[in-house]
């Protein structure tokens, strides 16, 4: 039996497979297990903030491998200390944080959620139409695709969906009951939408004016994608918890959720996990903060997202609709289905994601040089160019 047989067979299968096995990976290079080269602007789903297998986080875990790499949160740890306190420097605002270490971005939230209902003792979270918080019920409870939802329901209680960017809307269903509001600054699996900073900042004025918590999701935004090294600095708002996951740890498996200092500490019991906090993720996280931050990449992300921007922006096919994103987090919004054209652009050699049935969606390594994102613009332009032209159907999963 070959690789994909093999997999096919034991899998849980709860994935849209590709027609691709990979087998080893460096820098914004995946290759496949016949030799073939393909450039990632998947970015591993957004978490090769670095590129694939950084130096800096090979090495830290190489290091810390041979030293210690087992140490739950009942002791103490060197690099978890580290970690924390390199947090302190990059996370936004003035004030301490706070953090809770897991290890994926569902993780985080089900552990932001549960904050927010300890801290105000209430019950009700508002949540955006189109969101994405992940796949665990509580996760599930704040993410808004009904073909996720569904199938599991009964759900978490007091949970409800508003329409993104839809102050009206976030004032009627902040009041006295609110625990919370989550949302991400920019959409990413529901298809690359960006908050406008009116909304944040109404939402923050509103979970003020109720005593209710704001919670910014930062998993995919998080660490420089969009050019800061948080989405919420765009629109000059301060959350209440913030969480964290995919590039965190330069590739390796972490989560966090961020909480005012001044709370003081949770509970003991109040939450916990075994991996949490464990020295391999702690060190190979500290290594790719400090990688992001010497090697300039939240500045790059900036810059090189706003050049790919207007790049995108000049392809002249009737199939585009809109471009959206901030950084090196775009979304090529079509008037034809995502599928075939990601299909066409990888046997140009070029991977890349959905987010929802008509969107293409770019999270490229921030160590992109502009004449691969030449080369991304290029497959697309060609995959459009032979593309048909049919309007979308129903809604179709995201990969994310
Ligand atoms: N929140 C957001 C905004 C995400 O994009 C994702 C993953 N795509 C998650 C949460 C869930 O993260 P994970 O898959 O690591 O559980």
């Amino acid at each position: 039996m070959n690789i994909q047989e093999t997999e096919s067979r034991y899998t849980s299968g709860v994935y849209p497979k590709r027609e691709l096995v990979l087998v080893r990976g460096e820098g914004v290079y995946v290759w496949d297990e016949r030799g073939r080269r393909y450039l990632d602007a998947t970015g591993g789903q957004g978490v090769a903030l670095l590129g694939h297998n950084p130096p800096s986080v090979r090495a830290a875990l190489r290091e810390q491998m041979d030293r210690l790499m087992i140490c739950p949160e009942i002791f103490y740890n060197d690099r978890r200390a580290a970690l924390l306190h390199a947090l302190q420097a990059i996370l936004p605002g003035d004030r301490p944080w706070r953090i809770f270490l897991c290890n994926s971005g569902a993780e985080a939230v089900e552990a932001a959620l549960k904050f927010a209902r300890w801290r105000t003792g209430r019950v009700e979270i508002a949540a955006a139409r189109r969101a994405f918080h992940g796949r665990t019920m509580g996760a599930l409870s704040a993410t808004w695709n009904p073909a996720y939802r569904q199938p599991f329901e009964p759900l978490v209680p007091g949970f409800r969906h508003i329409p993104f960017n839809d102050i009206a809307a976030l004032e009627a269903a902040v009041g006295p009951q609110t625990a919370a509001v989550i949302l991400e600054p920019i959409q990413g699996e529901g298809g690359v939408w960006p908050a406008d900073p009116a909304f944040l900042q109404a939402a923050r004025a509103l979970c003020d004016r109720h005593g209710a918590l704001l919670i910014f999701d930062e998993v995919q935004t998080g660490f420089g994608r969009t050019g800061r090294w948080f989405a919420a600095e765009h629109a000059g708002v301060l959350p209440d918890l913030i969480a964290m996951g995919k590039g965190m740890g330069g590739g390796f498996p972490i989560g966090a959720v961020a909480f005012p200092a001044d709370w003081g500490p949770l509970p003991t019991g109040a939450h916990g996990s075994t991996f949490g906090g464990n020295p391999m993720a702690c060190a190979a996280a500290l290594a790719a903060i400090e990688a992001i931050r010497t090697e300039g990449l939240v500045e790059r992300a900036a810059h090189l997202g706003a050049m790919f921007q207007e790049r995108l922006q000049r392809i002249r096919s009737p199939l585009v609709r809109e471009v959206r994103g901030r950084g090196l987090m775009i979304g090529v919004a079509l008037r034809t289905r995502a599928t075939p054209v990601l299909r066409r652009m990888m046997e140009d050699g070029v991977l890349a994601l959905p987010a929802g049935p008509d969107v293409v969606r770019f999270l490229p390594p921030l160590i992109i040089e502009p004449e691969h994102l030449e080369q991304i613009a290029a497959a697309l332009e060609r995959a459009l160019a032979e593309a048909p032209l049919p309007v979308p159907q129903a809604a179709e999963g995201g990969e994310g």
